[in-house]
Formats: C-alpha cells, sequence, structure tokens
C-alpha cells in the first residue's frame, strides 16, 4: 500500500526523483554506477526509503530506509549516505554507505533539501496514523514513551541481578509455577505466548505444563540470557523459541492459545506494560483465547500513620534553617514539603492501620482496550470504622489466574507474605479528621505519561463538625498530586504480625463488592520457598 506523505492536511507528492552524476559503494562493490543515474525518494509500505535506479535495478542499486539513514555533505557536489543498524533491528539490518555525485551545487542543495523533508514528514506521519495502521517510522511503543524512559527501562530489565530480584520474590515466581502446574489443561499441546519473557522463566513453566510451542518474546538484552537458559534445558528448549523484540513489533508466525506474562508494576499499572499485554492480546491471541493472569485489580483504604506522616514532614526541615552557612533557606521550605509528599511510598505495612474497608477497581485483561489505560478515574467512597486522623490512601493489588482446572489470585495485600511489589501509600500533606462511622468521598485518577508511569490525583474529603461548622458539617478536602515514578523505597524490616490477626484488620482487607474465587488448598505446598527480601529500586515487575 503507497501512503501519501501528508502536511497539516495536504497531500504531498508521492514520489520525488532526481538526477544524479553518479554514486559510488563505500567500499567500492558492484552495487556502484558510474553513469548518471536517478535517486528516488518514495513510500514503501508506508516505510520512507531512497532508491537509486529503475525498478528492475532495484536488487543491484542500493536503497536506503530512510528511518535509519543519514545524509553528510563532503563537498558542494559530493556527499555521503549512510544507513546504520536500526536499533530495534540490529540482526536484519546492516550499516551500509555510498557517496553521491551531484551534477552540480544547485542539484546537491535540492536533494538535501528533499532528504531532511522526507525524514520530518514521516516523523510526523507515523505519529498521527490511525488507530489501527501499519506505522511508518515509530510502532505504538514509541509513539507514547520517550525514548530515553524506554533505554533505561530495557536497560534495567537486561541486567541479570534484577531479574534475578523477580525470581527470588517466591511467592510471585511460586504463584505462577502453582497456576500454570495447577492448570496443565490450558497449556498442554497449546501455542504460548511469553509477553515479555525476560529471563524466559515463564516459557519454561509452559513448556513443563506440555506446550505445544512456546514464543517467548522479550525486548530487552536478557532476550540473550533467555535463550541460554532455555539451552541449557534441552527437554524444554527444543518446544520454545526466543524472540528479541517488542511485543509491538515483532511478527510471530501462528496464532497464541494462551498468553502468559508479568506485567504488573507498583499499583498494578506502573511501567505501563499492560498496555503492551493488551497489544500483545490483539496481535497473537486467536479470538477466546486465555491469559494469565486474566484480571487485576487495585484495592484502595485510607489509612492512619501518624509515623509515616511525620517522618515525611520532618524531611523537609533543612529547609526551615534561617542559618545554613549564613544563607536563610526558608524560601525553599513550601517546595521542598510539597516535592516529598509528592512521592508515594512503597513498604510493607500492618493492616491495622487502615481505618475502612477496602474498595477496589477491576481491570479485566481479556476486554479492556489499551487506551483505557491512559487514564484512570476511580470515585473513592468509605465508612471510618474509628475516629481518627486519616493520612491518605493505601493502595495494593492482586490478579487472577483464571484457570479451568484451578483459579488462583496472586496477592500483595498487606499482612500477605510480602512480595517485591511491597505496597503503595500516598501520603496526603493535610491529614483529615473522621468520626467513627463517618462517610469519606474523593478520587484517585491515574494519568498516564511518556516516562512509562503515572502522575496520581488524590482527592480525599470528610464532613467536620465543630464550632463554626454550619448544620450538616463542613466539607473538608485534602489533595494531593504525586508521581508514580518516583517513589520512596522506605523497607522497613518485614513486620511480624500475629498469627491470628484480629478481626477489624481481616474484615477491612476483604473486598467488599466482588467475591474472591475459591483458592486450591491442595495445590498450597507448590507455593512453599524460603522468604526473599528483595530490594527492587527500579519498579518491579
Ligand atoms: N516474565 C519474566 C520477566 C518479567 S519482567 C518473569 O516473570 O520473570 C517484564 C519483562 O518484560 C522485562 O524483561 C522487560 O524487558 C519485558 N518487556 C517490557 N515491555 C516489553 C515489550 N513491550 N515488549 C517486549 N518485552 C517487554
Amino acid at each position: 500500500m503507497e501512503v501519501p506523505v501528508v502536511e497539516e492536511g495536504k497531500e504531498l507528492v508521492k514520489n520525488e526523483e532526481f538526477n544524479v552524476a553518479s554514486i559510488t559503494e563505500v567500499p567500492a562493490s558492484s552495487s556502484s554506477s558510474s553513469s548518471p543515474v536517478i535517486g528516488r525518494f518514495r513510500l514503501n509500505n508506508g516505510v520512507a526509503e531512497l532508491r537509486f535506479g529503475e525498478d528492475s535495478e532495484s536488487n543491484l542499486l542500493p536503497h536506503f530506509d530512510l528511518r535509519c539513514t543519514q545524509l553528510f555533505k563532503l563537498s558542494q557536489v559530493q556527499s555521503m549516505c549512510i544507513q546504520e543498524a536500526s536499533e530495534s533491528n540490529k540482526e536484519k539490518t546492516y550499516s551500509r554507505g555510498i557517496t553521491i555525485q551531484f551534477r552540480n551545487e544547485e542539484e546537491s542543495r535540492a536533494f538535501h533539501c528533499a532528504f531532511d523533508q522526507w525524514k520530518k514528514e514521516v516523523v510526523f506521519q507515523a505519529s498521527h496514523l490511525p488507530n489501527g495502521t501499519v506505522l511508518a517510522s515509530q510502532s505504538k511503543f514509541d509513539s507514547k514513551i520517550e525514548a530515553s524512559s524506554a533505554k533505561m527501562y530495557f536497560h534495567y530489565y537486561g541486567q541479570l541481578l534484577h531479574q534475578q530480584n523477580m525470581l527470588q520474590d517466591y511467592v510471585r515466581t511460586g504463584t505462577y509455577y502453582a497456576a500454570v502446574i495447577e492448570n496443565r489443561a490450558d497449556f498442554f499441546g497449546r501455542v504460548v505466548v511469553d509477553v515479555g519473557a525476560g529471563s524466559g522463566i515463564l516459557s519454561l513453566f509452559a513448556a513443563q505444563a506440555g506446550a505445544k510451542h512456546v514464543y517467548a518474546v522479550e525486548a530487552s538484552e536478557m532476550a540473550e540470557y533467555a535463550r541460554k537458559l532455555i539451552a541449557g534445558n534441552p527437554i524444554l528448549s527444543q518446544r520454545i523459541t526466543v524472540i528479541k523484540g517488542k511485543v509491538e513489533e515483532v511478527e510471530l508466525p501462528e496464532k497464541a492459545d494462551i498468553l502468559i506474562s508479568e506485567p504488573m508494576g507498583t499499583l498494578l499499572v506502573n511501567e505501563r506494560m499492560l498496555e503492551s499485554y493488551v497489544i500483545a492480546r490483539d496481535r497473537f491471541l486467536v479470538p477466546n483465547g486465555k491469559m494469565f493472569p486474566a484480571v487485576g485489580r487495585i484495592h484502595m483504604a485510607p489509612f492512619s500513620d501518624e509515623y509515616l506522616y511525620i517522618e515525611i514532614a520532618n524531611k523537609a526541615l533543612f529547609w526551615q534553617q534561617q542559618n545554613y552557612y549564613g544563607v536563610n533557606l526558608t524560601s525553599l521550605h513550601g517546595s521542598a514539603f510539597q516535592g516529598y509528599f509528592s512521592q508515594p511510598v512503597v513498604d510493607a505495612f500492618d493492616p491495622r492501620l487502615l481505618v475502612a474497608p477496602a474498595i477496589s477497581h477491576v481491570i479485566n485483561f481479556t476486554s479492556i482496550k489499551e487506551e483505557e489505560l491512559y487514564d484512570i478515574d476511580i470515585p473513592l467512597k468509605f465508612v471510618s470504622s474509628v475516629g481518627t486522623r486519616i493520612h491518605g490512601l493505601a493502595c495494593w493489588f492482586d490478579v487472577l489466574f483464571n484457570g479451568s482446572t484451578v483459579q488462583r489470585w496472586l496477592s500483595t495485600a498487606p499482612g500477605s507474605p510480602t512480595t517485591h511489589w511491597y505496597q503503595l501509600r500516598c501520603v496526603l500533606s493535610q491529614p483529615i479528621y473522621v468520626m467513627p462511622g463517618q462517610e469519606i468521598t474523593g478520587r484517585l485518577h491515574l494519568a498516564a505519561h511518556t516516562a512509562q508511569s503515572y502522575t496520581i490525583h488524590l482527592t480525599l474529603s470528610a464532613k467536620t463538625w465543630g464550632p463554626g461548622a454550619e448544620q450538616g458539617g463542613i466539607l473538608h478536602t485534602s489533595t494531593g498530586k504525586l508521581d508514580l515514578k518516583e517513589p520512596y523505597y522506605r523497607m522497613s524490616q518485614p513486620q511480624v504480625y500475629p498469627v491470628a490477626q484480629d478481626q477489624q484488620s481481616q474484615q477491612l482487607l476483604q473486598t467488599q463488592d466482588i467475591p474472591i474465587l475459591s483458592q486450591d488448598e491442595d495445590g498450597s505446598d507448590l507455593m512453599q520457598q524460603p522468604f526473599q527480601e528483595s530490594g527492587a529500586e527500579f519498579n518491579s515487575l
């Protein structure tokens, strides 16, 4: 399909041709032409190219993918055109270069102008294509994520130590293992895609469960280690293919019956990998195929934690100094104070700090649209069990493996065995007061940003009574804006909870609105692994 280049609504030329005196391949080879030749800019399947010669000669003379080609001026009438191996396609593309001899200076200038224009226009066009159209120079991932964020992200996951950190979260890995092995029927003889395979561990589990074939898609350099790890397990390796690339970009030879993935970040959605999971569903899964996990839930409850509040507020005290080497620092105190409260706190807390039964927001991975994850708006309504000062909102998540034999939840709830996700708390700079039985309303709004995370807007309100309050009380509202990308990892030592927890905290943890599906009691031994403390500082899938 030939797609016209568009600039502010007007259609530009589809092809642009230039006569050049000669071209020479560097190093010299048969792909050179010492006689005049035509250089042609054109779109080929949405990709901008520069080709030399007529179509019949196209196999002999070089052509360039403009996404990764640069043009340098060597003299007034001579230029060099170089195509580099592209970042996403290193295995396929190789570097090549030609020198172009122009007939005169004017033609050289016109050629350079056209080159810049074609490069620019195609980037513009690619990021404005309607949904579902094949992207020319940017994939769905590249068009919404900053390159610098993606680079750091995949660099992080390319390191074995971070994969080890996840593998050593035995609650996490053990639950995946149990869910796969207990639901053999969902994997046996099936085609599986492992979305973001990392070390390849979930692909190996799927193969253990009898998968016909597993495609392990991994974008980071970890793909090489996954190949090694899989090759080291020869009985399973024949049925696993590692594909290096983003799930948004790679092509697979067949559709999958089931997807397996571990795309969860703190607060479930951090890292925006759920979007990749959903894109993989739309690209690779057969209609009504299974997803492991299929459902995720964000649980939320207000909490009271005087120590935490004071700890955060005290961090800004430094800026209260009026004589720091003779300098008054106080003008920055307000900004520093807000800065500390804009960091969500990640740690394991005692569930007795919760002051109302939790509510939950359900995300169905099998049906949600990718765009729905860009903006998540959750109305909040709680009834306080106690009279207290509320310091913010505590959040955790769980995911469901909806197997046809056993349904199993992986939970990160406070009081449950700790995972490397811990729990997350949004602390408000202005606490609110409540009486027992009082209603707390508000909103948790998550807005995705291009650095693979979310801006959190939290509002909590409660009515206050007392001197000066009108009849019915006045609404006291507290708001906070936090960046999920900048958490404060507050690894207090794992707390020892009483074996039989008091009834109140048990009740508060029970989500009220949807029933939790039954767990398989017998399978619990599959999960037994020693407890490990982890030190994730990135984001922790
Ligand atoms: N499945 C492994 C790794 C989970 S971490 C396990 O359970 O242990 C998530 C992995 O997904 C990381 O290795 C990351 O590099 C990869 N990933 C994230 N987004 C991706 C994308 N869009 N395409 C391919 N891989 C991706």
